[in-house]
Formats: C-alpha cells, sequence, structure tokens
C-alpha cells in the first residue's frame, strides 16, 4: 500500500508548532511508518510538490511569499491541516494589524535600529497589509487550535487521517 503522503511548511510563525509536531518523540517512528514527509524544514525539497495527500502548515499569512506558498500547497493538497493559532486565527502576527506597514517597518527598522538603520530590500518579502489566518487566504479543511497544539493532539489528527478518517477534535484541543 503507497504511503500518505504529507507535506508541512510554516509561514509567520515562530516554529513552535513545529516543535510540538517533534514532540510526539517515538510516536513519529509510527506515523513515518504510513507515511512520508515529502516537504518541509526537515526535509530537503525546495519546492511543494503535486500529489501531496495532507497538507500541515503553521502560521499566520503575513506577506507575499506566505501567500504564495499557501496557495500552491493548497493547490497540490487533498487535504489542508492550520496547524496552532496563529494559522487558525491570526494570533501572534496579527496583533501588527492595527499599525500601517509603512509605519510598522519605519519603526523597527529604522527608528528602532541602534546601527546602521535602513529597511531591508533585497530578498525580503513584500508584507501583506494584514496578517490574517490561513482560512483568509485558502481553503482550510481541519484547524488545530492551540499556542502550540498538544503533541497528542497533534498525533490524534495525523493517525485518524492516515486511517482514512476525519479527526473528530471535540474536547481533545483548545486555544492557547
Ligand atoms: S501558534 Fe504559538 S507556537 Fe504556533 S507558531 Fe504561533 S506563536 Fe508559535
Amino acid at each position: 500500500m503507497d504511503k500518505v503522503k504529507i507535506g508541512t511548511c510554516w509561514l509567520d510563525g515562530c516554529s513552535g508548532c513545529h516543535m510540538s509536531l517533534l514532540d510526539m518523540d517515538e510516536a513519529i517512528v509510527a506515523v513515518l511508518g504510513k507515511a512520508d514527509i515529502v516537504f518541509g524544514p526537515l526535509v530537503d525539497a525546495q519546492e511543494w510538490p503535486e500529489g501531496v495527500d495532507v497538507a500541515v502548515i503553521e502560521g499566520a499569512i503575513s506577506s507575499q511569499d506566505d501567500l504564495e506558498l499557501a496557495q500552491t500547497a493548497r493547490a497540490r493538497s487533498k487535504i489542508v491541516v492550520a496547524l496552532g493559532d496563529c494559522a487558525v486565527t491570526g494570533n501572534v502576527p496579527s496583533m501588527r494589524n492595527g499599525i500601517p506597514t509603512a509605519k510598522l517597518i519605519e519603526r523597527v527598522y529604522v527608528e528602532g535600529a541602534t546601527a546602521d538603520p535602513q529597511v531591508p530590500t533585497d530578498g525580503v518579502p513584500a508584507l501583506l497589509k494584514q496578517a490574517g489566518p490561513l482560512q483568509s487566504a485558502i481553503k482550510v479543511d481541519i484547524h488545530v487550535p492551540g499556542c502550540p497544539p498538544k503533541p497528542e493532539g497533534i498525533l490524534f489528527v495525523l493517525g485518524e487521517l492516515l486511517e482514512g478518517r476525519v479527526p473528530d477534535l471535540g474536547s481533545k484541543l483548545r486555544f492557547g
């Protein structure tokens, strides 16, 4: 039987949700018995591949790069999982939404600089006006709240998906 193909990525997040994913400890061995991770921070792949079964996405959509990666993952994946409060609600990244983008960048890179104040432009993805949850830009099939979500909650979700079931999250997960 073919293994399930899982892709993961983090957009505007702190990587804490991916750390929680790894905190499944030895249970990840059982997951990898049934699934291949074909894209993500631990995989040497440059581009989100075609034919992914489950996309697990951490972080809010804050930049043009975030938006394009989320759209590519959506187009090339059967199921999209929003992993963690930043992906589910916007959470920490959306705290900037009350401040105009230009003012925010000026404050951080010029007014707040202690040396060589300048706004970086080379190779820096353009910020969107607002940071938003994943579902503000693409269709999301499963929301997994938590900051970060508990490893056992992530394991439950992946375990159900690997068995071909839609996970009933019920009281297993919570925000924050
Ligand atoms: S939900 Fe929490 S742990 Fe996950 S990326 Fe956001 S701030 Fe980090």
